[in-house]
């Protein structure tokens, strides 16, 4: 599906749904259709599900398959892939306790860039 292809991170369905009327221009696309054509994507290994720490799912393309995290702006609600793994802990390792580590699935949470940048701004106003 291109428009999880060209996504910067997982997709709800209503989401998903806006991007593909968008896409259809004016074609009417049922969230049904949506719903079916994820699900065939899934079982077909196209596309994966991503549950948010909110239990929310999102969809993304599965070549997104390597391993990332996920990053959740706490304003705007829009989930970023990460290039970069946060986390230093290689698969494989043991943690205190005997817990082996096979892999990890991580949702940071915070301000986006753009959200980042609203939120300063405002408080330089106020201080001048
Ligand atoms: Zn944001
Ligand atoms: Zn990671």
């Amino acid at each position: 599906m291109a428009l999880l292809d060209a996504s910067d991170g997982p997709l709800t369905i209503p989401q998903i749904h806006a991007l593909a009327l968008k896409a259809e221009k004016g074609k009417k696309v049922g969230i049904a259709t949506v719903y079916r054509t994820l699900a065939l994507l899934v079982e077909k290994g196209e596309a994966r599900t991503v549950v948010l720490p909110s239990g929310e799912t999102r969809y993304e393309h599965a070549h997104h398959g390597h391993h990332h995290d996920h990053f959740q702006c706490r304003l705007c609600g829009h989930v970023f892939d990460l290039h970069q793994c946060p986390v230093g802990l290689p698969d494989g390792a043991t943690l205190p306790g005997g817990f082996t580590v096979e892999s990890h699935e991580l949702t940071l949470i915070g301000l986006c860039p753009k959200c980042s940048e609203k939120a300063v701004k405002p408080k330089k106003a106020a201080a001048k």
